[in-house]
């Protein structure tokens, strides 16, 4: 896979890998006013709002399926029309995590937020491990 060191917003490892996980990070089921009910347990959680880290606050993303291993500068010198498609937005879906909305909830109090973080790294845990298998073609 040749990357170049293209433009800075394709070579964001840490962010592609956010964008295949974001829908298993909404850890939320609805938000009433201030408030969350924490999906996996059907608790309220009062919240705040920061802008969303998955689309960087935009609501929507570059369909990972496209750009998730990178995108190869000569791709786009390849097919032109590929590079106008791309950056007219042609390969943009709605942000799984924040769903549109541009700002995500974060829990006010820290044991809450304790709480969700752990919930969040045992699931990535375990989807690491299946990853793994399937790479070991189980
Ligand atoms: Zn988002």
């Amino acid at each position: 896979m040749g990357r170049h060191g293209l433009a800075m917003t394709f070579d964001r490892g840490c962010l592609l890998d956010i964008r295949d996980r974001a829908s298993d990070m909404r850890w939320w089921s609805s938000e009433p006013d201030g408030f969350a009910v924490v999906d996996f347990e059907g608790k309220l959680v009062q919240i705040r709002y920061v802008v969303c880290n998955v689309c960087d606050g935009r609501g929507y993303y570059v369909n990972p399926s496209i750009d998730s291993n990178g995108i190869d500068p000569e791709e786009f010198d390849r097919d032109p029309g590929f590079r106008e498609d791309y950056f007219s937005g042609m390969f943009d879906v709605r942000c799984e995590l924040c769903w549109g909305s541009r700002v995500i909830p974060v829990p006010l109090y820290p044991d809450d937020l304790k709480r969700l973080s752990e919930w969040q790294e045992a699931g990535s845990d375990s989807r690491a491990i299946q990853e793994a298998e399937q790479r070991m073609g189980a």
